[in-house]
């Protein structure tokens, strides 16, 4: 109860909108199923999202398309990875149930208007979910302020442990449990709550504001440093997405002429871990699909690093990186086949 109602403050909720999940994978996915499995009655209902989404909602929808006779739309995004509010607009169908759009995207940080999206949404008589998993702890993140229906969240985003997450649901909305066989969590999840996860989750929401006040302005400064470092000593290397509307943490950059996973494993034997494309994802040798729906060529995508930058890293770590990563570059171009012009 204490946890609960420490998430619900920090997102400006009532205690009886907020479920725990397992994840935010689980929350994104009782968020579409849910709200399809309610307000589905007839066959070809509509849900509204982007080419960009995290795998928790794209292949939920997809999942949604092919077995339950939903019709999607993926609204493309431009290079800098932002939509085309007209194009938004022109989606909506006379079926249309749903929008569910990320609120920041977890490869290059950028965020996406999600009061405004929502507004539009509201407007046409259809409910909004946002996944907020990247932005929560980043950016201020008030669900009264920005009126969604739902929003999802991850425990490990924010310092809390692994495998716990939230789903806010606004009073009145109808949104079925997916987890069915209980009556925990007011009978919008089944299955006992891991207490303990819970517990910590409680505790990393209710230092967030404090976090945003002394520490975001740290972390940005770092990152905003190691970035500009990077772009003057490494050439024909440049910054995926819009640089002046992102999360604070996140630098995700192109380093034209290498494979990203030489340069993970080389900066991963000198300590620095960094991932290509989605860390959720790793392991997978496909060109990152965020940066390829951006319109990134599968050379430019595969040359793509994340950093991600948090609270334990320090100047020191960012000097170190600076110091390493031109070298590591440099060195596995000239074994690159790739000729730069
Ligand atoms: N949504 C976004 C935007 C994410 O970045 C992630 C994880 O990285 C998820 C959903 C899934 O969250 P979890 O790892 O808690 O399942």
């Amino acid at each position: 109860n204490d946890a609960r109602k420490k998430v619900a403050e920090c997102l400006g909720a009532a205690i009886s909108e907020v479920m725990f999940t397992s994840c935010g994978t689980e929350s994104d996915n009782n968020a579409l199923l849910g709200i399809f499995d309610q307000l589905s009655i007839q066959k070809g209902s509509h849900i509204i999202t982007t080419t960009v989404e995290h795998s928790a909602i794209r292949k939920t929808c997809q999942y949604l398309e092919k077995m339950r006779g939903a019709q999607v739309s993926y609204l493309p995004v431009d290079h800098l990875g932002r939509l085309d509010m007209d194009q938004y607009k022109k989606s909506f169908r006379k079926k249309t149930i749903l929008v569910s759009i990320m609120a920041a995207n977890n490869e290059t940080g950028v965020l996406f208007p999600i009061k405004e999206l929502c507004h539009i949404a509201h407007e046409k008589g259809v409910l909004f979910h946002t996944d907020a998993v990247q932005a929560v702890g980043k950016i201020p993140v008030n669900v009264q302020d920005l009126d969604v229906d739902l929003l999802s969240l991850s425990g490990h985003k924010i310092y809390a442990p692994k495998g716990v997450g939230a789903l806010y649901i606004k009073k009145g909305i109808p949104c079925q449990a997916v987890i069915k066989g209980g009556t925990q969590e007011k009978g919008r999840r089944g299955g006992t709550e891991n207490l303990a996860s819970i517990v910590g989750l409680g505790v990393a929401m209710e230092r967030i504001q404090k976090c945003l006040k002394d520490e975001t302005p740290i972390i940005t400064k770092l990152r905003d440093e190691f970035e500009s470092n990077i772009l003057k000593t490494v050439p024909n290397s440049h910054i995926n997405g819009d640089a002046h509307h992102r999360v604070g943490n996140t630098s995700n950059i192109c380093f034209r002429g290498v494979e990203g996973e030489s340069v993970v494993l080389s900066l991963d034997l000198k300590g620095i871990s960094v991932s290509s494309g989605s860390a959720c994802s790793s392991g997978s040798i496909e060109p990152s699909s965020v940066l390829l729906a951006m319109g990134l060529t599968r050379e430019e995508a595969g040359a793509s690093i994340r950093f991600s930058f948090g609270k334990g890293n320090s100047q020191e770590d960012v000097c170190e990186a600076l110091k390493t990563i031109p070298k590591v570059v440099e060195k596995l171009r000239e074994y690159s086949p790739i000729q730069l012009s």
